[in-house]
């Protein structure tokens, strides 16, 4: 705590309602004895930058940013991170005590913890990965699994422009698969990640072929709502390795949290049952 004043932290987006963000931070908190408070700020696009002026000033130590401001905030930073400048997007910010903002991404790292704790079996040398999908979710998860050693990653989305500029950002361990040979990229690989919104409650179902999932493989899917997917489902009934998207939430809130109220907290059943509460 700086002097008297309790610090403060949010979640920056719009809308910004359906964040299960204040609920997990809330929980360490109040979990942890520790002063502080995390709350949702709906925030316009056109005020986002007298947000970033006025926050520092009311007592907020940092926030996270979700849609639609991942991009735009990088404007407003004074110092991006290496992996949030390759990302081309932030999620967690610090408003430091010298007046500077620092923006970073913890949304690979989150994926990554996730991964490495729902299957810690899983080698990333061992082969390739196949990921579906080449949006925001897509480059944080390239990002990781790139750095991770993954020898190969397949990536195929339905626009296969977006897929291109991820090859072309990423460079030549990104084989591009056409959207209607996915079921190719799946064949032989040794992790397959759903990081299109296809699955979650009210979006189309995810309709690609899926025969080529055996027992070998490591399954995970971005989408939490609902938690367990038909494609984990699938997997799942084939003898794969399944890990759900929930726990990469938590994993990503993991050093906003250490870097606003001095603690790192922990990702246990607790705080999974915190953030899933009806
Ligand atoms: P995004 O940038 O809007 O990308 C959406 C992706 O889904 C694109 O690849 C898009 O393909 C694909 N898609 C959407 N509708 C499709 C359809 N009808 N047919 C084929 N492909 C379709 O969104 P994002 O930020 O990457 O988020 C993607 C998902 O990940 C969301 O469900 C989000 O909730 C989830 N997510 C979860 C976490 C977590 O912590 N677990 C973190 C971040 C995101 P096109 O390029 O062809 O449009």
């Amino acid at each position: 705590m700086k002097g008297n004043r309790i610090p403060l932290a949010g979640v920056i987006g719009a809308p910004v309602a359906h964040s299960r963000s204040p609920r997990l931070h809330g929980y360490w908190l109040a979990k942890n004895g520790i002063a502080g408070h995390y709350i949702p700020l709906e925030v316009a696009s056109a005020d986002l930058e007298t947000a970033f002026a006025t926050l520092p000033k009311l007592g907020f130590v940092g926030a996270n940013v979700t849609i639609p401001h991942k991009e735009a905030v990088l404007n407003f930073a004074d110092v991006v991170s290496d992996r949030a400048a390759i990302m081309g997007a932030a999620n967690t910010i610090v408003f430091q005590s010298n007046g500077k903002v620092h923006a970073d991404n913890t949304d690979g790292y989150g994926f990554m913890e996730n991964l490495r704790s729902g299957a810690p079996g899983w080698d990333p040398a061992v082969g390739p990965a196949a990921v579906i999908g080449a949006g925001g979710a897509a480059r944080a998860v390239i990002w990781a699994l790139l750095d991770a050693g993954v020898p190969q990653i397949r990536l195929t989305n339905r626009t296969r422009a977006r897929s291109d500029a991820l090859r072309d950002a990423f460079g030549a361990r990104i084989e591009v698969i056409e959207w209607v040979q996915a079921g190719n990229a799946i064949d032989g690989a040794a992790l397959v990640v759903n990081t299109t919104s296809l699955g979650m409650t009210g979006a189309p179902e995810l309709r690609i072929p899926l025969d080529a999932i055996d027992d070998s493989m490591v399954v995970t899917d971005l989408v939490y709502t609902p938690l367990d997917t038909p494609l984990l489902r699938l997997a799942r009934e084939r003898g794969a390795t399944v890990v759900d998207g929930l726990g990469m939430l938590l994993h990503q809130a993991v050093p906003g949290f250490e870097r606003w109220f001095g603690f790192r907290p922990v990702v246990d059943a607790e705080a999974r049952a915190a953030v899933l509460a009806p």
